[in-house]
């Protein structure tokens, strides 16, 4: 072999060996991109997670994808809304007179403030409107669905406490009067009640004042027995007609005072515990001023304008639930979602927990 002829095959491998080289520090590079330096599994190469599908939650709480909502009818496009919208501009328009007029028309109730029956009759006529809709978008169907929860009953609740003419900032107010009623979601009526007076231990002596504004008197509470007694004989009322176990309700009241001011804290200081269906509740107070979108002011003042009167002896704890019934109702009655509205705060109920 001539010079030459060596010193071309020693370039050849030469070159050999450099494509080789190549070649391999070419396929390492791909792999370490793929799998990332530290050496992460297979299927993890993308670094980005997929976007997650487009979409919401729905009143049932599922999750409902952007593809259905397409497949679905759904979008503001509908020509529903248009036929809505006019039906909420038409009731604007009208005079009182002919708001009751159609109601009347219509077998509903006529009475109550501009707002109030403008807003019965709105809520009427969109309710017939999706009902009639063969293919309403499934927002609008969940629209009309007033018990989301599917509660068969409410039980209405107004209780009585001691008291002083003005109350001091940390004075524990115990329950004198605990009246219950049962109110049937599908009769709407009140069906049954429990009703117990109730001996008060921090401050036995009702005052005057007391005496005056809730018509108790010494000898009804003398004679009733203690809280955690009538809370026992309340359980088993409950537990008799199978509340909170087949059949489902919520409480209702007027305002947060009973639960938070009144029950909670007797039940911390009775050492009872504090029950679960109270966690979460319906304050037809609220209620009423979302629905209508109004004013509520106190139970007499939502009576007045849905045109009732209150009937009875207001700080009657008995009368009082009475007349919450009659509120509720109402806004069943008009259409309103019944929602549980009011929550205890979970650090004071981890607070009872700790004591
Ligand atoms: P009510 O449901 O409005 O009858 O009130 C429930 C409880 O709140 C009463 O039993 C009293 O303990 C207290 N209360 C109501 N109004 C007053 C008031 N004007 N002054 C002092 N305490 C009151
Ligand atoms: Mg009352």
């Amino acid at each position: 072999m001539t010079s030459l002829e060596m010193w071309a095959l020693f370039g050849f491998v030469l070159l050999a060996v450099a494509v080789y080289v190549l070649v391999v520090t070419a396929w390492l590079f791909a792999r370490c991109r793929g799998r990332g330096m530290a050496g992460k599994p297979e299927g993890d190469e993308h670094s980005e997670a997929p976007e997650p599908p487009r979409g919401r939650t729905d009143a049932s709480g599922l999750w409902v994808t952007e593809d259905v909502r397409e497949a679905d009818p759904g979008g503001r496009t509908h020509p529903i809304y248009k036929k809505l919208a006019s039906l909420s501009s038409e009731v604007n328009s009208m005079s009182r007179g002919q708001l009751k007029q159609r109601l009347r028309d219509l077998g509903l109730e006529p009475r109550g403030t501009d707002t109030i029956i403008s807003k019965r009759l709105t809520t009427y006529l969109r309710r017939q409107a999706i009902l009639q809709e063969p293919d309403p978008p499934w927002e609008l169907q969940n629209s009309v669905q007033t018990n989301p929860y599917g509660l068969q009953y409410l039980l209405v609740l107004d209780f009585e406490a001691t008291c002083e003419p003005v109350n001091p900032v940390d004075y524990v107010h115990e329950i004198i009067e605990f009246p219950v009623l049962l109110f049937n979601l599908k009769t709407l009526t009140v069906e049954d009640r429990f009703h117990s007076y109730c001996r008060p231990f921090l401050n036995p002596n009702l005052t005057d004042f007391c005496k005056n504004l809730t018509g108790i008197r010494q000898d009804q509470v003398d004679s009733a027995p203690y809280f955690t007694e009538v809370f026992r004989n309340f359980t088993k009322w409950l537990d008799a007609r199978d509340l909170g176990n087949k059949l489902r309700f919520s409480l209702v009241t007027d305002c947060p005072w009973d639960i938070k001011e009144c029950l909670f804290p007797q039940c911390v200081l009775s050492q009872v515990e504090f029950p679960q269906y109270a966690t979460k509740w319906i304050d037809a107070r609220k209620l009423f001023g979302s629905f209508y979108r109004t004013k509520s002011g106190n139970l007499s003042s939502m009576l007045e304008k849905i045109g009732l009167k209150f009937e009875g002896r207001e700080h009657c704890g008995l009368h009082d639930s009475l007349n919450i019934a009659r509120v509720t109702e109402r806004l069943i009655r008009d259409g309103c979602l019944l929602k549980y509205n009011r929550f205890m705060p979970q650090d004071l109920l981890a607070s009872f927990d700790k004591s």
